[in-house]
């Protein structure tokens, strides 16, 4: 009989229990021993939960009090100086790691491969040394053992450990090394009782070179070579590159066949006779959709008919750390949209029914799969995923409709004179401080204690003294600050057509930090205006300009959960679409600037590079579709959140946005030297002046420099002066100081000669 596996279980528990464990124990309100009293009672019930599913192959060693990444770099002893000496780290140092503290910087934090997900980059010095602390891992295993459970532990790969890493140009020197400590520790593991162990190696879905990929068989053949271990070789979120690595001695390979069904048959062609075991990863793990039993069978059926069925392991394509817990618990989701969903329980249901199907009688397996096809069928036949009106317009679309109507030095004329601005107009990316009292009101209001009146009189007071605040301040393009917002996604998600909301659904972001993504089911239309009034109300108290504020097609796209039934980049056009219409709304009720905001736009970039340029093309397209019908005197605005646009600089330029603002003040306005470049970027530009992110306080002098370095890099006609990004997350008493300190920059330079550029 096929196994079925788990390569990852979620963590944070299913109410968010080791969230508040977390932030009670940094608020030193409880002892270490509570949080992993908690900490504790989370693996348990996932193993538990697990076994009851009928789930063969269990992890252990995943679960963590912070990241996965962290545990492997505390674990090998890849503890930076700052942090202290390594042999007397504890969890106070793992902590500090994560978060910083004393005035020590913590890791940098990056998003895991292409997920939402955010792991601490290890930090390798030269002359990095290793020192195995193994307990992550032989705790966990007996822990479960204690609880008669046996588990497989989960360890990240070297390779990918090496390559996820910072500070080393050439890395995978250190491969040899560091392969003798993982030794150690499958020792450890090996004498602690475990049989077999996962080691997952991501990194093998990106492109690598010949020469990484032979390096990393050659250390892979000593790992094998020094163990009894059964090793299961993990890839997911892709294809490998099967060639290199077919006859490596693994016990199992686990290939991600959601993303990547096409390697099967080249799996099953080298896998075949050899005794090893391949891992079907059939069930998602990065998304919220009932599997389609009869696709996923077919693989399985094929891979027993090669290999027997004592080879073969049914598993989802990657850990469920990306799912939230439980599908059923969402009773607040339509029934006929909830019978179509599947998180982590739901998934382990799955994998032990195609488990049994695997080898039931045809009769018996027509039962088993009844449900699970009630679901995919309803699912493909509603009215919801098929929206005639939708359709046809997305069908209709021509070439021009993704073109402003003039280029954009004609465009800017226009503008101007529409809308005289001073020289180095300054502005804000359009969040203000979302206050306590804010949160309250917005919790007041679902709980009933507010009613409709009362919130919307409460949102105009605070908007308009935020008109107030930044009148007095002297900002020349005004924002009306988004109160209303509790997420820039949802709140758009909330009033378009094709979108569910659950109650528990929440997803590891990083740390103690979880998401609740929007669930993108349908076809998407925007049923009325979301923002106008809103826009409205905050313009007629001022004769500045105030800013429309959107949230962009692709940034919705890439923070929800969305179907799986079309390409994204269809559901990306239909999302264009539906915030186009508020683009002209806005426009018709008289907005002269409007920002669409694209955070996510880098982030979407698929892994590998033959993938990518397919990616910028509809990912841009979107973009300019959703802005391509105003008027030529109409200012399109977008903004982005980070500062490397190195690979990214033809997209930037094709969005064709009026106004460009960045992230840049971490990087000493260095980011505008990649707009500077070949012949310069063409449209207006707003390198942010201060960064948000820090509580501290900016003065005036520090913002005038970077202005003088912005103004040498790309002139001062076309710059902009604002912040890095929204300050929702900030407190007033930062922002009032800040904002004032930023404007002062900015009238003293204009008072100055350009500097030339
Ligand atoms: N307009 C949003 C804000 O100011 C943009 C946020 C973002 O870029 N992440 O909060
Ligand atoms: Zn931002």
């Amino acid at each position: 009989m096929a196994r079925t596996a788990v390569l990852g279980l979620p963590r944070v528990g299913p109410d968010r229990e080791l969230k508040f464990a977390l932030e009670s124990h940094w608020a030193g309100e409880s002892s270490q021993e509570e949080l992993l009293e908690v900490a504790a009672r989370l693996r348990a019930e996932a193993w538990q939960r697990a076994r009851a599913a009928g789930i063969d192959v269990i992890p252990s060693g995943d679960f963590s009090l912070y990241d996965h990444v962290l545990d492997t770099a505390f674990g090998l002893g890849v503890i930076p100086e700052r942090f202290g000496p390594a042999q007397d780290a504890d969890l106070g140092t793992y902590f500090a790691m994560a978060r910083g503290g004393d005035g020590v910087r913590p890791l940098e934090m990056t998003k895991w491969l292409d997920t939402n997900y955010h792991y601490l980059v290890p930090e390798l010095s030269p002359g990095q040394a290793f020192h195995l602390r193994a307990d992550h891992w032989v705790d966990q295993l007996l822990e479960a053992r204690r609880l008669g459970i046996a588990t497989r532990p989960v360890v990240l790969g070297p390779l990918s450990f090496l390559l996820l890493s910072k500070g080393l140009d050439r890395p995978l020197d250190l491969l040899d090394e560091l392969c003798s400590v993982y030794v150690q520790l499958l020792h450890r593991l090996a004498h602690a009782g475990a049989t077999a162990v996962q080691i997952d190696e991501p990194v093998l879905v990106q492109d690598r070179t010949p020469e990484e990929l032979e390096h990393f068989a050659r250390t892979w053949r000593g790992l094998a070579r020094a163990t009894s271990l059964e090793l299961t070789l993990s890839t997911y979120f892709g294809a490998v590159d099967l060639e290199p690595l077919a006859d490596l001695p693994f016990a199992e390979l686990h290939l991600d066949l959601v993303r990547a069904p096409e390697q099967l048959e080249p799996a099953l062609a080298a896998l075949r006779g050899t005794g090893r075991r391949l891992s079907l990863g059939i069930v998602d793990g990065r998304n919220v959709w009932v599997t389609d039993h009869d696709r996923a069978l077919d693989l399985v059926d094929r891979a027993i008919a090669a290999l027997g069925t004592e080879h073969v392991t049914i598993a989802p394509s990657c850990s469920l750390l990306h799912l939230p817990y439980e599908a059923a618990r969402e009773t607040g989701i339509d029934p006929e949209v909830r019978s179509w969903l599947a998180f982590t329980a739901e998934r382990l249901t799955e994998l032990r029914t195609l488990a049994d199907a695997a080898d039931a009688t045809p009769e018996r397996r027509d039962e088993l799969l009844a449900r699970p096809r009630e679901a995919v069928q309803s699912r493909r036949a509603s009215a919801r995923t098929n929206d005639r009106r939708v359709r046809d317009r997305v069908a209709a679309l021509t070439p021009s409709d993704y073109d402003r109507a003039s280029p954009a030095p004609e465009r800017r004329r226009l503008q101007h004179e529409r809308t005289p601005l001073p020289e180095l107009p300054t502005t804000t990316i359009g969040s203000f401080p979302q206050t306590p009292e804010i949160r309250r009101a917005r919790r007041d209001r679902r709980a009933g204690v507010l009613s409709e009146e009362e919130y919307e009189a409460f949102i105009e007071r605070q908007i308009a003294d935020v008109i107030a605040f930044q009148e007095r301040i002297g900002l020349d393009v005004l924002v009306h600050g988004e109160p209303e917002r509790s997420d820039m996604v949802e709140y758009f998600g909330q009033q378009l057509e094709g979108f569910a909301f659950s109650e528990h659904g929440w997803v590891q972001s990083y740390g103690s930090r979880c998401v609740k993504p929007p669930i993108l089911y349908g076809d998407v239309s925007r049923p009325g205006p979301m923002t106008v009034r809103w826009w409205r109300y905050a313009q007629s108290l001022t004769s500045k300009p105030v800013k429309g504020m959107l949230t962009g097609p692709v940034t919705i796209l890439q923070w929800s959960f969305v179907r799986d039934d079309q390409p994204r980049s269809e559901t990306c056009t239909q999302l264009a679409l539906a915030i186009q219409d508020e683009v002209r709304d806005l426009e018709a009720a008289g907005c002269f600037a409007i920002q669409v905001d694209e955070a996510a736009l880098r982030e979407g970039l698929p892994l590998r590079r033959a993938d990518q340029a397919a990616y910028h093309r509809w990912a841009v397209d979107c973009f300019r579709l959703t802005t391509a019908p105003v008027r030529d005197d109409t200012q399109v605005h977008t903004h982005m959140c980070y500062s490397e646009f190195n690979e990214m600089m033809d997209d930037i330029i094709r969005l064709d946005a009026d106004v460009l603002s960045i992230e840049a003040s971490r990087s000493d306005m260095e980011v505008l030297d990649a707009f500077a470049e070949r012949g310069g970027y063409p449209n207006d530009i707003g390198p942010g002046v201060y960064d948000i992110h820090s509580p501290r306080v900016p003065d005036a002098d520090e913002i005038e420099r970077l202005l003088e370095l912005a103004e040498a890099r790309i002139g001062r006609e076309r710059l902009w002066v604002n912040p890095d990004c929204g300050l929702k997350t900030r407190r007033w008493e930062e922002v009032e100081p800040a904002l004032r300190a930023m404007v002062e920059a900015a009238q003293r330079r204009r008072a100055r000669t350009a500097a030339p550029a």
